[in-house]
């Protein structure tokens, strides 16, 4: 096994980058986390932004207390426009390129308003999440907004079946926070968690407060409340290995998440 930069130089030169000893090599420097102080936070577009004022206010209240003890990346869902803007554009069978470029931009209007709801207390939205002026935003406000849709734009790898953009906002935050080396991932949504079946439509379904992605795949429950991509990225996440979603309809919830208590569903890689 290779271990120094010049021996990785080496093979790099002459080899496949997927060559077997290439990518050992290359995993020979411990992992770096850059933002590990850092939680992601992710407001679904659908459960709660597109509930307005009453689902939105009392979360500007939490995001603003906890932003005294935490470091918060909050990225934003898309939601119901997102979906009625795929439904026309797969109608007029558009690919999933185009859908991903239209779900963005209903993403950036959710950044954009939860921007401005937090323009008082010193919170700016950010273009990318990308770097550039993110550690800066959590130096000096400990939080900072950005547009949950990862920018792979045109270039969505599209699913094997039909033009819904598989990666959208769960996938984007995810990765932000897998990326940056964060401490850990909450979606914020409008159910206490996972459920053995959608609580919406199945009157009888119970609650599950921790599950792995293997029990979830076996149980059926890779494609419910999580867009079901995220699953294999947490399982093959370095840093953020688990992820909880806590119902934020329920005054507290986030606070207590972000505190580290298990308040709504633990998903964890394994
Ligand atoms: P977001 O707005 O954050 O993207 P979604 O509306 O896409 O959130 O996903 C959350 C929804 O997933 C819940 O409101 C619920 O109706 C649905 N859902 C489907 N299956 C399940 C399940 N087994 N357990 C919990 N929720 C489920
Ligand atoms: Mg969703």
């Amino acid at each position: 096994m290779a271990n120094t930069t010049a021996e990785l130089e080496a093979l790099l030169m002459q080899r496949s980058l997927t060559d077997p000893a290439l990518v050992a090599a290359s995993e020979a420097a411990p992992d770096f986390r850059i933002l590990p102080d850092a939680t992601v936070i992710k407001i679904g577009g659908q459960s709660v932004i597109d509930r307005g004022r009453a689902a939105v206010y009392p979360l500007i209240e939490e995001i603003v207390a906890a932003r005294n003890a935490h470091k918060l990346l909050i990225g934003t869902g898309a939601g119901t426009r997102a979906r009625h803007l795929y439904s026309i554009a797969a109608g007029l069978r558009l690919p999933a390129g185009v859908l991903s470029q239209l779900g963005a931009s209903v993403a950036d209007q959710n950044a954009a308003m939860l921007g401005q709801l937090l323009a008082k207390h010193g919170i700016s939205a950010v273009s990318s999440a990308g770097l550039s002026s993110v550690p800066l935003f959590l130096a000096e406000v400990n939080a900072v907004i950005f547009s949950g849709m990862p920018p792979y734009s045109l270039w969505m790898r599209p699913a094997a079946e039909g033009v819904i953009p598989p990666y959208r906002t769960d996938a984007g935050c995810f990765l932000v926070a897998e990326q940056f080396g964060c401490k850990a991932m909450v979606y914020v949504k409008d159910e206490n968690g996972l459920y053995t079946a959608n609580p919406k439509t199945a009157k009888n379904a119970t609650f599950i407060p921790k599950i792995s992605v293997a029990e979830m795949k076996a149980k059926g429950l890779q494609d419910s409340i999580l867009e079901f991509p995220v699953l294999d990225l947490l399982t093959s996440a370095r840093h953020v290995r688990e992820v909880q979603i806590v119902n934020g309809l329920v005054p507290g919830n986030l606070t207590r998440a972000l505190a580290g208590e298990h308040v709504g569903t633990i998903i964890t890689a394994s």
